[in-house]
């Protein structure tokens, strides 16, 4: 099930074209990527989950460390969400101590750009009972993530060698109390489609979020009471716009790849022209080990000037102090 070994390298000298012409798109089967430089490497890294607890300062740091000590070190770091391991439920000076945590880890490890996009554990108070705040303070909500994190606000875009990148906020308030949904408001769905449309067709696209837009695992592992159990997935597990937004992307043949976490688990799935990857998490199983058989890991991405992108995910080594 997961993808993370395959480049188009590896498919090549496997002989595997005939075999794999119906899963995929013969332009990247046959483009040259032996010879050819990749215009940008790229190191996702998801699901951090930060905390005081099991070693993961350290384990965050050995992480920088694999990414930084690289032979072909990553032009750029891309985090998808998670990066602490709650604020959404926390008191205030328990959020303060886990972004301390992250500031001072990336301050001593790390020595590339990083852009990020927020998940829902990056979110302070929005459980207003348990994180014990009124939703009146100024950093509440997405703020107190958006300051330490440099944004301005949770989505954006950026150009960066002749690729245009989007990082998109998943995370919306949802209907019931306490709990969020995946999916782009109304504002942000507006400025997408505004952003799509002022890049240039030649220039490709790379989406990044932190709950997946497309995803097989999320269906996979949906809980049901019995075979007669109609119950759908969770809309706070995959985006509940993920139909509209798959059908937007077909308007825009540039857009090549969507990266995700939130899942902890790695996957990969071509739909519509598009390739999407849940990119597995930096922390495991929360620090307690490999998680459902995905071990700590990042994923490493070359992205090329055609288009053509080869992702491969990377187990880091961190062995948790719980692991049995
Ligand atoms: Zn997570």
């Amino acid at each position: 099930m997961i993808s993370g070994g395959w480049n188009r390298r590896e498919i090549l000298s496997a002989g595997g074209i005939a075999a794999l012409a119906g899963l995929w798109r013969p332009r990247q089967v046959l483009a040259d990527s032996t010879t050819q430089q990749p215009a940008l490497r790229v190191a996702h890294l998801t699901d951090i989950h930060i905390q005081p607890e099991l070693e993961a300062a350290r384990g965050f740091a050995q992480c920088l460390q694999n990414v930084n000590a690289m032979e072909h070190r990553p032009d750029l770091i891309l985090t998808g969400g998670d990066h602490i391991m709650d604020g959404f439920r926390q008191p205030k000076e328990r959020t303060a101590r886990q972004w301390d945590l992250w500031q001072s880890v990336l301050k001593q490890e790390n020595g590339i750009p990083i852009r990020a996009c927020l998940g829902n554990h990056d979110i302070w108070g929005w459980d207003l009972k348990k994180s014990q705040t009124t939703g009146t303070e100024p950093q509440h909500g997405k703020r107190w993530a958006c300051d330490i994190l440099g944004l301005d606000r949770p989505y954006y875009s950026f150009d960066q060698a002749g690729w245009h990148f989007i990082a998109l906020d998943s995370v919306q308030p949802s209907t019931y109390f306490d709990t969020f949904s995946a999916f782009l408001d109304d504002g942000q769905y507006a400025w997408l489609q505004q952003d799509l449309a002022s890049v240039p067709a030649t220039t490709p696209v790379l989406i990044w979020s932190h709950i997946p837009i497309c995803s097989a695992v999320v269906n996979h592992l949906a809980s049901r009471a019995s075979i007669h159990d109609d119950s759908t997935v969770k809309a706070s597990h995959l985006h509940a716009d993920s139909l509209k937004l798959v059908e937007l992307f077909t308007q825009f043949p540039n857009i090549k790849l969507c990266l995700s976490g939130h899942l902890h688990r790695c996957e990969r799935i071509e739909l519509k022209n598009v390739t999407y990857y849940c990119n597995g998490a930096v922390c495991g199983n929360w620090w307690r080990g490999v998680n459902d058989g995905y071990a700590e890991g990042y994923a490493l991405l070359d992205l090329y000037a055609d288009g053509g992108h080869d992702l491969r995910y990377v187990p880091y080594g961190w062995m948790a102090a719980t692991a049995s």
